[in-house]
C-alpha cells in the first residue's frame, strides 16, 4: 500500500479536488492524507486568536465568512442534490462546533479543537466527491490513531498499534485521512504543528510499512536552490534521506522538517510530486546513492546568533555543558555551533526566552547577540567533492560578511550564517559557483 499526501493548495478549490480524485483513482490501494483547504488553517488561527482576546463578535464574523466560502465550495463540488445536501450537512456540523467555541471561556484545548476543523472538513468533502463519482473510498479518522506523547513528539509505537484495527474495520481500496491532527496523552485533540500533514504521511507510512510515501504539492520537487530568490534553478531527481532532512530543516519550504525521520528509520522512500503535472517524476528521497557531489542550497531566516566569551573556557572542561544546560532549561534548541579556545558562538531559531537565556549566560562570560541572521545550508556529498567544495564555497562567499561557518557535523552539510540582508546575493553566488 502507498501513502499519498496532498497539501492545502492541492485541495484548495473544487477544481483542484477533482484533480486529486483523478490522481488517486488509479486502481491501486492507498491511504490519502489531506491538509485543510489552503488559507483555512490561517483563518482558524485568527478565530482562535480573537477568542483568546475575548473578541467574540470578531470571531463570529470570521466564522460566518469562512462558512460562506465553504457553502460555495459545496455548491460547485457536487453534481447531485443528494451530495450537495451531504456536503452542506458536514459544513453545518463543523461550523456548529466552531460557533460552540464562541460561547464559553477560552479553554486550554480550544485552539486545537478549532484548528482541527479544517482537515476534518476537507477530508469529508473529498470522500463524498469520490463516492459521488462511483469510487469506493472511506474516511479513516486520524483522531483514532495519530498520537503524540507527553513531550508532544509523535508516538510511532502507539500509532502503529492503533492504526491496524482501524484499517481492518474500515475495509476499502482508498482511505482518506486527516493530516496534521492527532490526540495527546490526555486524549484531547492536538496537532503536529503547522505544516504537519507531511509528517502525518510518513508516520502512517512507517506505521503500516508502506511501499512508498508520495507528497503532492504545487511544485515539481526539491530544487537545487530557492526559486523565489535565484534564477534558473533545476529540480533534483534523487536525494538521500539525510540530504533531504537537512534541506527540509534548513529552509527548503517544500517539506515539514520532521517528515523525513520516520521514513528514513523505516527505509520507506518518499517521492515529491506535482499535482499540476502528475506525470513528472518529481524528487525521489531514499537511501540509494545515485549521484554524488553537491546537490542543493537552502536558506532559513529568523536566526539569532549568540556569542559567549570567557577566559575561563581556556583549557577548561565542563564549560560547554554548562552553557548548553541554559538552553536546555529554556527548551530552546541550538542549530549551529562554532568554538574557539575562548569563545563559543551558537545560533537559535526560537528567541522566545532570549532574555532569560542571556541573563543566565552572563554568569559564564560576556555575551553578544546578532539578530536577523540567515543560515545558508549547502547540501550534498562533500566527501566526493573533497578537493574542491571548500574552495568553491569560500570563493562564492567573497564580499559576504560571514558570521559563522560549520562543517563536519556530517559530510552532507556546510552551514553558513550571514546577515539576512545578504541572503539573495549569497544564494545566487553559491548557485553560480557550485552548479
Ligand atoms: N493545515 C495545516 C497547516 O496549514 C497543516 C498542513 O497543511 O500541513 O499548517
Amino acid at each position: 500500500m502507498k501513502v499519498f499526501k496532498f497539501g492545502g493548495t492541492s485541495v484548495g478549490s473544487p477544481e483542484n479536488m477533482r484533480s486529486v480524485m483523478n490522481i488517486i483513482t488509479d486502481g491501486e490501494p492507498k491511504i490519502v492524507v489531506l491538509s485543510a483547504m489552503s488559507g483555512t488553517t490561517n483563518t482558524l488561527v485568527e478565530i482562535s486568536d480573537f477568542l483568546y482576546k475575548d473578541l467574540k463578535n470578531d470571531a463570529r464574523r470570521v466564522i460566518s465568512e469562512l462558512k460562506d466560502k465553504y457553502i460555495k465550495v459545496v455548491e460547485e463540488l457536487y453534481e447531485s442534490e443528494e451530495y450537495k445536501a451531504k456536503g452542506l450537512d458536514i459544513i453545518d456540523t463543523h461550523f456548529a462546533k466552531l460557533y460552540e467555541q464562541t460561547e464559553g471561556e477560552f479553554g486550554a484545548t480550544m485552539e486545537q479543537v478549532i484548528l482541527a476543523q479544517g482537515e476534518l472538513i476537507s477530508t469529508a468533502l473529498v470522500t463524498f466527491l469520490l463516492n459521488e463519482n462511483g469510487h469506493k473510498a472511506e474516511l479513516l479518522p486520524s483522531l483514532e490513531f495519530m498520537r503524540i506523547n507527553a513531550d508532544k513528539q509523535a508516538d510511532l509505537k502507539e500509532i502503529k498499534s492503533r492504526i491496524k484495527p482501524v484499517l481492518e474495520v474500515t475495509k476499502s481500496e482508498i482511505y482518506i485521512t486527516q493530516g496534521f491532527i492527532c490526540r495527546n496523552i490526555y486524549d484531547d485533540i492536538d496537532n503536529l504543528q503547522r505544516g504537519g500533514s507531511d509528517y502525518t504521511a510518513t508516520l502512517i507510512g512507517a506505521a503500516i510499512d508502506a511501499e512508498e510515501v508520495q507528497i503532492w504539492t504545487d511544485i515539481d520537487g526539491f530544487h537545487n536552490n530557492d526559486p523565489r530568490f535565484v534564477e534558473k534553478t533545476t529540480r533534483i531527481d534523487n536525494l538521500l534521506f539525510s540530504e533531504a532532512a537537512e534541506l527540509a530543516y534548513f529552509g527548503a519550504k517544500i517539506l515539514h522538517p520532521l517528515t523525513i525521520l520516520p521514513a528514513q528509520e523505516a527505509n520507506i522512500s518518499v517521492r515529491l510530486k506535482n499535482t499540476m503535472d502528475p506525470s513528472a517524476t518529481g524528487t525521489l528521497i531514499s537511501n540509494k546513492k545515485t549521484t554524488s557531489g553537491l546537490k542543493a542550497v537552502a536558506a532559513k531566516d529568523g536566526i539569532t546568533a549568540i556569542k559567549i566569551r570567557s577566559d575561563r573556557m581556556l583549557m577548561a572542561y565542563g564549560f560547554l555543558r554548562a552553557v548548553f544546560g541554559v538552553f536546555e532549561k529554556y527548551k530552546t534548541s541550538i542549530d549551529m555551533i562554532t568554538t574557539s579556545e575562548v569563545a563559543v558562538s551558537l545560533s537559535i531559531d526560537n528567541d522566545k526566552y532570549i532574555d532569560n537565556i542571556l541573563e543566565e549566560l552572563e554568569e559564564f562570560g560576556d555575551t553578544e547577540v546578532d539578530k536577523n541572521q540567515t543560515i545558508v545550508c549547502v547540501v550534498g556529498d562533500m566527501a566526493s567533492e573533497e578537493k574542491v567544495f571548500a574552495k568553491n564555497i569560500f570563493d562564492a562567499l567573497e564580499g559576504i560578511p560571514v558570521r559563522m561557518i560549520s562543517y563536519g557535523g556530517s559530510q552532507h552539510n556546510v552551514s553558513i550564517l550571514i546577515p539576512e540582508k545578504y541572503k539573495k546575493a549569497t544564494l545566487q553566488k553559491l548557485s553560480d559557483n557550485l552548479f
